[in-house]
């Protein structure tokens, strides 16, 4: 009996979920208890928060840099998220997949369905790729935990909240959905769904397991 090759390509899990619905505090815990995941980091043109750092959360960038990016074809997405603009390079996940490491996107529902649309004609993002879809228990729980975060204005928090309405109806286009009542159960429930996912015989070289 031979066993097949170890995955050729590591997975490009890609979360996706409205702000308030928790999606990036479980990307952070999900980073602590896998180590060896790699985080995309995306590039932006919103200015950073406190305790914010250039290269750690994102790449903070002008509005120019951002279109010169555009330009060299560096995105494998980008969209404008609440009024400001958001991508994800292609380094930051085709070069790591290709290397057999997992990369995890924390990006809106917009870029993963431009990345889902590029799945068509691309072998490595067809092959690497898995959606996620994080939502809240209700919508009256995100209202409240998108208040309670203190970190926006009125305003910023009436985008996200219309936006929210958008993005809750796309659920159903992702191939995994977590709800999130519990931030330790969907951290578990996602770690659990990375481990089954390398599992999958698709991620397997074809060369036979019985011979
Ligand atoms: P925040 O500004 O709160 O960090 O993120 C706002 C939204 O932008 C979140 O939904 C986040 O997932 C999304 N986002 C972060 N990076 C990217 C990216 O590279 N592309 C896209 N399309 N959305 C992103």
């Amino acid at each position: 009996m031979k066993y097949k090759k170890p995955p050729r390509l590591g997975i490009a899990l890609i979360v996706s979920g409205p702000s308030g619905a928790g999606k990036s505090t479980v990307c952070q815990a999900l980073r602590k208890i896998k180590g060896d995941l790699h985080f995309s980091v995306s590039c932006t043109t919103r200015e950073p928060r406190p305790g914010e750092k250039d290269g750690i959360e994102y790449y903070f960038i002008g509005n120019d840099e951002f279109k010169r990016r555009i330009e060299n074809d560096e995105f494998i997405e980008h969209a404008d998220v609440h009024g400001h603009l958001y991508g994800t390079l292609r380094k930051e996940v085709i070069d790591f997949v290709k290397k057999g490491r997992d990369v995890l996107l924390d990006i809106d529902v917009q870029g993963a369905m431009q990345i889902r649309s590029k799945t068509e004609n691309d072998e490595v993002l067809r092959s690497s790729t898995e959606f996620v879809f994080i939502g809240p228990p209700n919508f009256t729980e995100l209202e409240r935990r998108l208040r309670s975060r203190a970190t926006e204005t009125e305003d910023a928090i009436r985008t996200r909240l219309e936006n929210a309405r958008k993005e809750l109806d796309c659920w159903d286009k992702y191939d995994y959905l977590l709800i999130n009542k519990d931030i330790d159960k969907t951290v578990e429930d996602l770690k659990c769904l990375l481990d089954i996912l390398h599992k999958s015989t698709k991620r397997l070289e074809d060369s036979g397991f019985y011979v």
